[in-house]
């Protein structure tokens, strides 16, 4: 049985269709995430897959449980990480996690096990019975996990965990998000990171304008709809600009940068600094980050 299974999903806010119709399926125990520019609906999607916000139409079934009609066993097998540090500033670390853990009805005692397991597991027991206030970023975020995990959820949502964060802080999640995937959650991500889709996630699709444009593995999208080899010109002079198309090689400019995209890359690249002087030309792999810009456009999102 797959983890989550959607058909026709939609939702319409009052002026706004935020989800027109999308379709996937989420298998139990993979790492699924969910790209696109702001405002493509992606965040909606997570909300209504944890029964936070109701579905307009279509199906949506998370563990073979309808999420319209029994939205209740859905909370109880799912963990959210929402975008925001929704914790409770007037509480200490450990408060927290205990005071969270009424919402599903575990008693003291066992609220109090499990919040050391996971105090333990995300590195904040030294913090424990420090105000909040006192954590980083990093350490809230782990906090947040820890207090999404709580219920020993199946699903795990996390929209956008590791915003804002330093390289450090990111890589310690990173860990943490790999473990709990290796140990069988289901975990569901969005992320404006394309690296770290690229790192964490089995599959995903990318969405725009309330629509999923593609979905696959990061190599499969790779594969399929970025170029091989890209060579990146930074302030090309006109003359190599003029000269890269003449020579037919596929190219496009972009603010101060052309990326061409040749058959054999170090060979233009050679080319490009001893004819022109080009100071800044860099040769590398087809990315996810160029899947992403190709099939959503360069345009900025507010
Ligand atoms: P993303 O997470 O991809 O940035 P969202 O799901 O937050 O996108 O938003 C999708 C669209 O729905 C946007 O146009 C946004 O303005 C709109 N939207 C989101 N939440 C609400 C809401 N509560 N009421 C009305 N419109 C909303």
């Amino acid at each position: 049985m797959p983890a989550i299974t959607a058909t026709d999903l939609t939702k319409q806010y009052k002026d706004t269709l935020a989800v027109d119709r999308i379709a996937f399926e989420v298998r139990e125990g993979e790492c699924f995430g969910f790209l696109g520019p702001n405002g493509a609906g992606k965040t909606t999607t997570m909300k209504m897959i944890y029964g936070h916000s109701p579905i307009t139409s279509g199906r949506l079934e998370v563990f073979g449980i309808d999420v319209r009609t029994r939205v209740r066993e859905v909370k109880a097998q799912t963990g959210v990480c929402p975008q925001e540090d929704n914790l409770d500033p007037d509480f200490t670390v450990r408060r927290n996690l205990v005071v969270y853990c009424r919402y599903f009805g575990i008693d003291p005692a066992e609220a109090a096990k499990r919040s050391e397991e996971l105090l333990e597991f995300v590195a904040l027991r030294e913090k424990a019975d420090g105000p909040v206030m006192a954590l980083s970023g990093g350490m809230k975020r782990r906090l947040v996990l820890a207090r999404a995990l709580l219920n020993r959820p199946r699903l795990l949502i996390l929209d956008e965990p590791t915003t804002g964060l330093d390289p450090q802080a990111r890589q310690v999640l990173w860990e943490k998000i790999r473990e709990l995937r290796r140990k069988g959650t289901t975990i569901l991500l969005t992320t404006h990171y394309m690296e770290e889709a690229a790192q964490l996630c089995d599959r995903l699709v990318i969405m725009d304008k309330a629509k999923i444009l593609v979905k696959g593995s990061p190599a499969e999208l790779t594969a399929k709809h970025a170029r091989p080899t890209v060579v990146e010109v930074w302030n090309p002079p006109a003359a190599a600009e003029a000269w890269v198309k003449a020579r037919g090689t596929p190219c496009e400019r972009h603010g101060d940068r052309l990326y061409a995209y040749p058959d054999a890359g170090e060979a233009l690249q050679r080319e490009l600094v001893t004819r022109f002087n080009a100071e800044q030309v860099i040769v590398r792999r087809g990315t996810l980050e160029d899947v992403f810009l190709r099939l959503t456009g360069r345009d900025l999102r507010e």
